[in-house]
C-alpha cells in the first residue's frame, strides 16, 4: 500500500498528526518501538493495577482550543475526568503550603488510555524499533512524508544529518510506592518538593485514577535521576527516605517499583510548532510554548494539518 504520511513515534503528538491526516483522507501509519502506544503517557500494570509512570496530568490551557474539544469529547465518554486544582508545596525544611492552580486532569483507565483512544481507527505498527530515517524512507522504504513525533535526541539516533539544532533534555525517573494501605492525607492530591536533592514530585495515584489504591507516584529530580540513570533501583532508598519524611509516613511501603525516563523533558521549548522540511518533519512536547501534553497534542495536530494541506 502507498502510504501519504508515516509518522514514527505513537506518543501523544504522533496521533494526533496521524488522526488529522486520516480524517482528511490521507492515507497514514504510525509505528512505535513500545509494546503499545502512548509513549510519555505510559500506564504500566503492576499487582494488577495500571499506575501512571509519565506525565503526572495534564491541564487544558487557554490557548489550545482544539485540545480542549478533544478532552471535553474524552470526558463526556468518560475517558478522562477533572482532578484537582491544589496540590501541596514542601519547602526544604519540610514546611507545607496548599497551592491553587489551573485545574489538572487525569484519566481512570491510566493515561495511556488518552493515545490509545486517539490511535482507534489508525494504522499503527507497535514493536518496531525504526533504524533509520531519509526524506520520504523509513528503513529503505518509500514511505511518504515522515513524521519523526519523539525527542530530538531520539530522531538524531535514526536521521543522518539533522537538520534541527540539538536539543538539551532532562532525565526523571518515576518511583510506585505501595502500602498496605492508604497512610497519607484524602487531600494530598499531590505535592510539589523544592529543594530537595532526590525528590521533585509526589502524585496520590489511587487519588488521581479514583479507585484508592494506596499508591504514590514519586518523580525524582533530574540530578538524582542523572545520578542513577544506570542504576534506577538505586534512587528507591532516598526516594522512600524523603516521601517518608515528608508526609510523615512511619511504615516502609510493601512494593516499590522504578521507570527510567532518559528524556522525560526538554529543557528548553523550542517555541516554534513544529519542523517541517520536505518529506521530513518533526513534532512533539518541545515544538511549542512550554512541554507539556497539551503542547505534544497541538504540535502533532497543527503538523498533520499542514501536512493534510500540501
Ligand atoms: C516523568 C514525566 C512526568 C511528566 N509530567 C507531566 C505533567 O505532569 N504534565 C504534562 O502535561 N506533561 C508531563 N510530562 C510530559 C508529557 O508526558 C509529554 O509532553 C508527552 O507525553 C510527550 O508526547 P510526545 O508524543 O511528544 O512524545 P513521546 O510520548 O515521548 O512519544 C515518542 C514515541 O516515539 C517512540 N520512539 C522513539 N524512538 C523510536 C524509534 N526509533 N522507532 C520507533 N518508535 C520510536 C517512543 O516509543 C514513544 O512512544 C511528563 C513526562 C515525564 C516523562
Amino acid at each position: 500500500m502507498t502510504v501519504d504520511v508515516t509518522v514514527v513515534g505513537g506518543g501523544i503528538s504522533g496521533l494526533a498528526c496521524a488522526r488529522v491526516v486520516r480524517d482528511a483522507g490521507g492515507a497514514v501509519r504510525v509505528i512505535d518501538r513500545g509494546r503499545r502506544p502512548g509513549g510519555r503517557l505510559a500506564s504500566r500494570t503492576l499487582d494488577g493495577r495500571a499506575v501512571d509512570l509519565g506525565a503526572s496530568y495534564f491541564v487544558v490551557g487557554d490557548d489550545h482550543a482544539g485540545f480542549a474539544r478533544v478532552v471535553a469529547d474524552w470526558e463526556a465518554r468518560g475517558i478522562a475526568r477533572p482532578w484537582t486544582d491544589t496540590f501541596s508545596a514542601f519547602d526544604a525544611d519540610g514546611a507545607e503550603t496548599r497551592k491553587t492552580g489551573p485545574m489538572r486532569w487525569a484519566t481512570p483507565s491510566g493515561s495511556r488510555s488518552l493515545v490509545l483512544d486517539l490511535a482507534d481507527g489508525v494504522d499503527v505498527e507497535s514493536g518496531r524499533e525504526v533504524e533509520s530515517v531519509a526524506p520520504f524512507r523509513v528503513d529503505g522504504e518509500d514511505a511518504g512524508e515522515v513524521v519523526l513525533a519523539m525527542p530530538e535526541p531520539q530522531a538524531r539516533r535514526v536521521v543522518d544529518g539533522i537538520p534541527v539544532a540539538s536539543q538539551e533534555w532532562e532525565a526523571v525517573i518515576a518511583v510506585v510506592l505501595r502500602w498496605d494501605e492508604r497512610r497519607w492525607p484524602a487531600d494530598l492530591h499531590g505535592a510539589f518538593v523544592n529543594d530537595d536533592p532526590d525528590v521533585s514530585f509526589i502524585a496520590d495515584d489511587g487519588d488521581r485514577r479514583g479507585d484508592g489504591a494506596p499508591v504514590l507516584v514519586v518523580h525524582t529530580t533530574g540530578a538524582a535521576a542523572r545520578r542513577h540513570l544506570g542504576d534506577p533501583d538505586g534512587v528507591v532508598a532516598p526516594v522512600v527516605a524523603a516521601t517518608r519524611r515528608l508526609l510523615g509516613i512511619e511504615a516502609e511501603p510493601v512494593a516499590t517499583f522504578a521507570h527510567r525516563w532518559t528524556f522525560a523533558r526538554p529543557a528548553a521549548a523550542t517555541g516554534e510548532p513544529f519542523f517541517h522540511s520536505p518529506g521530513l518533519s518533526l513534532c512533539g512536547d518541545a515544538w511549542g510554548a512550554s512541554a507539556a501534553v497539551r503542547t505534544a497534542w497541538s504540535s502533532g495536530d497543527a503538523l498533520g494539518r499542514a501536512l493534510a494541506a500540501s
